[in-house]
């Protein structure tokens, strides 16, 4: 496969390289310690059009294919070191954004679409509960049809954005005797009856992402706001997941290739034993290693968007590239972090937050156990 870059792809990647370094890195060490989101940060990358790369432009986006997206991502997480604000962006991306495009009414893509890319509403999606993680389909949240409305009970977990989030795609089941055809998907908009949100969950990583809780009371959505028909919730969340697991990580490869020029740039000039470490064969090796995952992970990410864009099922491309891309990423962080001794292991080194940024890829979107047993039923086992 030919990934060469054109001279429009070149100068879209440069700009956003441009963009992050000069205005959204600004401030991140203390944003990470308040674990604060940065709206302002938000509102440049919408700007620039982040929030709509493969929405057509019809609705708002740049209409752009799926590699060039992931290029483009994989430039943001070069640039911007805050791995929080593009998890956010991810998850409006990749779990509402492109799922309205995909299953929802023209209406429904009219309305909320434009208002997405523009970066001015913010997304969530809301599959996970307390008893229901991998078996997502397990669910026990409610939606009961009322004619024009549906009632929603139960509550949701883990959902990044959601303490800022003005549009939801929640799943719930119309009739649990069904199993994963009853689940059901719902744009619920912030202010809904019956809707609350709880407090902000403190997590390890990506602490500028915000994410809490989300009640359902009685909570009232019009029929109208239903995405795709009763039972279709399934294909819906495969849908959002097999975007997901392909693109979340393209920032990641970009955060990969930062934390290698660090990891160089720190063992030319730290000198111990009268040499640079980067003299000793045992800190040189971790080094290849870095670049050896960089490469691969580059591969998994691109073939996976370059299959996208040719119109193949991408569900084996998808799980390699999350997976071959989290695990190197955590791997990568670990080796920059020991390259840099005593000094990556403080609280004010960019190493240590990036570490504690990488693990939780290896979670959220399936797990990497997840992942494999995907990859291992797509091989036939
Ligand atoms: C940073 C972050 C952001 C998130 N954002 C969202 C969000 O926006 N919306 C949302 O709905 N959810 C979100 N999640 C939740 C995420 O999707 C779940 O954490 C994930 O699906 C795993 O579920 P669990 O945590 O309940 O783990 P469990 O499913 O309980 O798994 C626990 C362990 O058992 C293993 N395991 C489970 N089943 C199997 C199996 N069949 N074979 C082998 N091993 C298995 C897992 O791999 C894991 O190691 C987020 C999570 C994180 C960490």
């Amino acid at each position: 496969m030919d990934f060469k870059w054109s001279k429009d792809q070149q100068a879209l990647r440069e700009a956003v390289v441009e963009l992050a370094q000069a205005e959204l890195n600004e401030g991140l060490h203390e944003r990470d310690e308040r674990e604060e989101f940065n709206r302002g940060g938000w509102n440049k990358l919408a700007a620039f059009g982040i929030h709509g790369l493969p929405i057509p432009a019809e609705y708002g986006g740049m209409g752009l294919d799926a590699l060039t997206t992931v290029g483009v991502l994989e430039r943001l997480g070069y640039g911007c070191r805050d791995n929080g604000l593009i998890f956010s962006i991810n998850a409006h991306m990749w779990t509402v954004g492109m799922p309205l495009l995909a299953f929802g009414t023209d209406e429904q893509k009219a309305r909320f679409l434009p208002k997405l890319c523009a970066g001015e509403l913010v997304g969530a999606n809301a599959m996970s509960e307390h008893e229901s993680g991998s078996d997502a389909y397990s669910l026990t949240t409610t939606a009961e049809n009322r004619g024009d409305h549906y009632l929603l009970n139960g509550s949701k977990t883990w959902v990044t954005n959601g303490p800022i989030a003005d549009l939801i795609v929640v799943f719930a089941t119309v009739d649990r005797d069904k199993g994963p055809n009853g689940v059901t998907g719902f744009l619920v908009e912030k202010g809904a009856k019956g809707l609350s949100v709880g407090g902000k969950l403190r997590k390890m990583g990506i602490r500028t992402s915000p994410m809490c809780e989300v009640f359902f009371d009685d909570c009232e959505v019009p029929v109208e706001n239903r995405l795709g028909r009763e039972g279709a919730g399934k294909n819906l969340f495969t849908h959002s997941m097999t975007w997901e697991r392909a693109c979340i990580l393209a920032s990641a490869v970009g955060s990969m290739e930062r934390l290698l020029e660090t990891s160089i740039a720190y063992a030319r000039q730290r000198k111990q034993f009268g040499q640079s470490i980067g003299k000793f064969q045992m800190v040189q090796s971790r080094v290849v290693d870095m670049k050896l995952r960089l490469e691969a992970a580059r591969s998994a990410l691109y073939r996976a968007a370059a299959q996208r864009d040719s119109g193949k099922s991408i569900f084996l491309e998808a799980a390699l590239a999350k997976l071959q891309i989290s695990e190197s990423w955590v791997r990568c962080a670990e080796d920059a972090l020991q390259i840099h001794g005593g000094y990556g292991y403080m609280r004010e080194s960019e190493i240590e937050r990036e570490l504690r940024d990488a693990v939780g890829s290896r979670i959220y979107s399936g797990t990497s156990e997840i992942q494999r047993s995907i990859i291992a039923s797509l091989l036939g086992l």
